[in-house]
């Protein structure tokens, strides 16, 4: 008999979870083990990096949200990402990356890979032909981020995978921003989904952790690297990981539809320049959005119009707090130019689109209506200091 597919929330609350034969608790035993003995475990998988009992768990919820075969849980987004490239290229070896992507992946190929004799390249643009100029005799991989940061521009997943078949190429995805709740690239043709779990995997904004998914025999070569490297997460944390997923669903959807309302009501106000988000119809690639995503997510970015000053209006939000990470309960912003991309020429910065009034926006599980009211009082502040100013 055919086994039903269980959906999202229940995978989230129930799958991977570890029986208590002892007790039947409802939750998994949290079993904090470094040693264990040979003849209790697969002897070929050193006992304690990566394959304990609650990270072996909490795996399986991550392959069954990701429709993969099997997944592998880090001590941080970073380690998933660093190990899960260097799993897959080598001195000689050539990788395509997306023009946008996360800081601290940009800085790990920029600044680390040129030590292993890897060499890569940036698109140009975002189409999947601009995928396929940049391919090279000795390319590996095509590495994507969809939807990207902080423009919430959208990569074709579908076109991307057909490139990556056709070149032999291994795709991998960072699929933080949307979570698996509202993107599963590997339903599209992508091999390797990876996330930084510290977002809306944790959701609480407390726990630094990392994934990936992808088919047992992918995976079996990133665990194999993976035990060389380190980088693997504390049982505990693994513990609280799963604690926080039986509610991500929720939460997720709850944020989706947040966005969506923040999104409508930035887009309608004329204080507001721009808005940037995959939801609304007006945003570029609202189509290929809604071809391969659930939900449209819970990040967005805005551009205050010029005569008001974004400084004094981060700094007017009382409920929304200033905040250099995403994806918890709690709504935040940041700016672009003051932080994820400040290291960047403003000349690049504009190129990229990137204005210096651009505010990117984690939109939390709050009352919208508060939201909004915290917005309207910020705004009213950043206008007035300006007017006197310019006296
Ligand atoms: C935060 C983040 C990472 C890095 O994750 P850490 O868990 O902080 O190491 C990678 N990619 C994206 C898109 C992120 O937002």
């Amino acid at each position: 008999m055919e086994q039903r597919k269980k959906g999202l929330n229940t995978i989230c609350t129930h799958t991977g979870q570890l029986e208590d034969k002892e007790f039947k608790g409802a939750v998994s035993p949290l079993y904090m083990g470094t040693s264990y003995a040979f003849d209790d475990v697969d002897v070929k998988r050193y006992p304690r990096y990566f394959n304990t009992p609650n990270q072996v768990g909490l795996a399986k919820k991550i392959a069954a949200l990701e429709h993969a075969e099997a997944a592998l849980i880090f001590g941080s987004g970073m380690a998933a990402i660093s190990t899960t490239l260097m799993a897959f290229l080598q001195a000689g070896d050539h990788i395509v990356l997306q023009k946008t992507l996360y800081g601290g992946t940009y800085n790990l190929v920029t600044e680390e890979f040129v030590k292993y004799g890897i060499s890569y390249s940036f698109t140009d643009g975002l189409q999947p032909s601009d995928f396929e100029d940049k391919i090279q005799e000795n390319t590996k991989v095509i590495f994507i981020e969809t939807p990207s940061n902080p423009l919430l521009t959208i990569t074709d997943l579908n076109g991307v995978a057909k490139i990556c078949k056709k070149y032999k190429l291994v795709s991998m995805i960072d699929n933080t921003f949307a979570s698996p709740v509202n993107q599963n690239p590997i339903d599209f043709g992508i091999d390797i989904v990876i996330h930084s779990a510290t977002k809306y995997m944790g959701g609480h904004s407390d726990i630094l952790a990392g994934a990936v998914a992808s088919t047992e025999s992918y995976m079996k070569r990133i665990f194999n690297l993976a035990k060389n490297f380190g980088g693997s997460l504390s049982d505990y944390t693994v513990w609280l990981l799963e604690r926080s997923m039986k509610t991500m669903g929720i939460r997720v959807r709850a944020q989706n539809e947040n966005a969506e309302r923040m999104a409508a009501y930035l887009d309608g106000h004329k204080q507001i320049a721009r808005v940037y988000y995959p939801g609304l119809a007006s945003h570029p690639d609202h189509q290929l959005a809604k071809a391969q995503m659930i939900g449209f997510g819970g990040m967005m970015s805005f551009e205050l119009s010029s005569e008001l000053d974004s400084a004094i209006f981060q700094r007017s939000l009382k409920l929304i707090k200033s905040s250099m990470s995403l994806a918890g309960v709690e709504s935040t912003v940041l700016s672009p130019t003051l932080t994820s991309h400040a290291l960047l020429s403003p000349e690049e910065r504009k190129r990229q689109g990137i204005a210096d009034g651009l505010i990117r926006f984690s939109v939390g599980i709050e009352e919208s209506e508060d939201l909004i009211a915290d917005i309207e009082q910020a705004l009213k502040k950043a206008q007035i200091v300006k007017s006197v100013s310019a006296n």
